[in-house]
């Protein structure tokens, strides 16, 4: 196209598990895939920066999004997972009502599950806790067998290859600028190490995690009312030095913003604990020591024999908040028939469960496109 140094037919914004699945399903449709990424290694941000839970998805309210696709994208990472030999655990996880007054909260959560197709959790009582996990405290909980855990980096390496394999390619330390429209396609201005390049495409996708609002707000008529308001939850994480005695996740029952302090596995068996909820106006990964007293009150409502001098912080990750801190927000999926920019997918506020999706989330991308006809083969 005039102005530009190259053409490329799709240009996807950001090398993190979203980014690189919508990679992985458009080449595999016979889309030319470019993605770009500002740091110079993919899922450099809430990527890799998770808890690695590959979640059952009774969190959420129905009819949303994050119900519909974690429900699907569960099965589709485990049946990936196994093809791939990517290494991952059906471990289970336990939610814990540390009061006999919280039960109600577990029966709502269960009969939301049932609501949204996993028919798989049950309730335990106080005593059936203990069989489980014996220095769980708790007067009831609920249990989701199918909850596991999974290597994300090595769940991202498989995507980037597949998708390199169906020819997508990646442009590293790329970060994108601003984006503008000529005569109906997109044009990109890249900074590569101070080097600017212009970039033309036919189909773009903004699925640049926290920054995605920040991108959008860069794109020529974007409309800014449809750019939604967002903010930063940094979640900390501390292991628990000498190990734990627990053998399944355990999580307390969720707060306003996240799931609760809790504790997950890694594939080996060690335990961490978080992430917790820190609000942060600039994205930055330090983990404050101090937060480790909040983590000792809060982890001892369930497991009170944990000792003094056991936590010790690990890393955190930012959470792209979109909406009103507390006011829980579902993902957008954002395409023409909203914003009406042809070729635009912006993507908004994927946050947890968005690892477990990422495989789901890339088919719709990709099942949208097609709607709008723009999944036109092009190789
Ligand atoms: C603390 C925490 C715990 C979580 N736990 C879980 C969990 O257990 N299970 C689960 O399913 N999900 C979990 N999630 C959610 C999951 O990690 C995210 O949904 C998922 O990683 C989002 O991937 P992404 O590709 O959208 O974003 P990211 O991984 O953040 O990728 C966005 C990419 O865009 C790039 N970028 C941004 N702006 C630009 C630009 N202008 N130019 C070029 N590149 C740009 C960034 O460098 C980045 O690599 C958790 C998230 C957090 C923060």
């Amino acid at each position: 196209m005039s102005g530009d140094d190259y053409f490329i037919d799709t240009v996807i914004v950001g090398a993190g598990v979203i980014g690189v699945a919508i990679a992985r399903e458009l080449a595999s449709r016979g889309l030319d895939v470019l993605v770009l990424d500002q740091e110079k290694a993919a899922g450099q941000h809430q990527s890799s920066r998770n808890s690695g839970v590959i979640h059952a998805g009774f969190y959420y309210s129905e009819n949303s999004l994050k119900a519909k696709l974690c429900h699907e994208g569960k099965q589709q990472l485990y049946r990936f997972a196994e093809q791939r030999n990517i290494p991952h655990k059906r471990v289970g996880k336990i939610v814990v009502a540390t009061e006999d007054r919280e039960t109600a909260k577990l029966q709502t959560m269960q009969a939301r599950a049932q609501a949204c197709g996993i028919t798989d959790v049950d309730m335990l009582t106080g005593a059936e806790l203990r069989r489980m996990e014996p220095e769980l405290t708790g007067a009831a909980g609920l249990w989701s067998p199918s909850t596991g855990v999974i290597d994300v980096m090595a769940l991202l390496q498989a995507l980037e290859l597949d998708a390199a394999s169906h020819g997508a390619t990646f442009a590293l330390s790329s970060r994108v600028l601003n984006l503008s429209r000529h005569k109906g396609h997109w044009s990109l201005t890249v900074d590569s190490g101070g080097s600017l390049t212009r970039l033309g495409c036919r189909v773009l996708i903004n699925s640049a995690g926290i920054e995605a609002p920040q991108l959008a707000a860069r794109i020529e008529d974007m409309p800014s009312n449809l750019i939604p308001e967002s903010y930063l939850a940094r979640g900390n994480f501390f292991t628990c030095q000498g190990g734990t005695p627990f053998s399944h996740l355990i999580y307390p029952l969720p707060g306003p913003i996240g799931l609760g302090v809790h504790l997950t596995l890694d594939l080996d068996g060690q335990a961490k604990f978080g992430p917790d909820v820190e609000m942060v106006d600039r994205i930055s990964y330090d983990v404050d020591p101090q937060r480790a007293d909040a983590f000792y009150s809060s982890i001892r409502t369930f497991w009170p024999g944990l000792k003094e001098g056991r936590l010790m912080p690990a890393y955190s990750g930012i959470r792209c908040k979109i909406g009103k801190p507390g006011d829980p927000q579902d993902w957008i999926i954002q395409t023409a028939a909203t914003h009406g920019l042809e070729g635009l997918v912006n993507l908004f506020g994927i946050e947890s469960p968005g690892m477990t999706c990422c495989l789901a989330l890339a088919h719709s991308v990709a099942e949208q496109l097609a709607a709008e006809g723009l999944m036109r083969e092009i190789r």
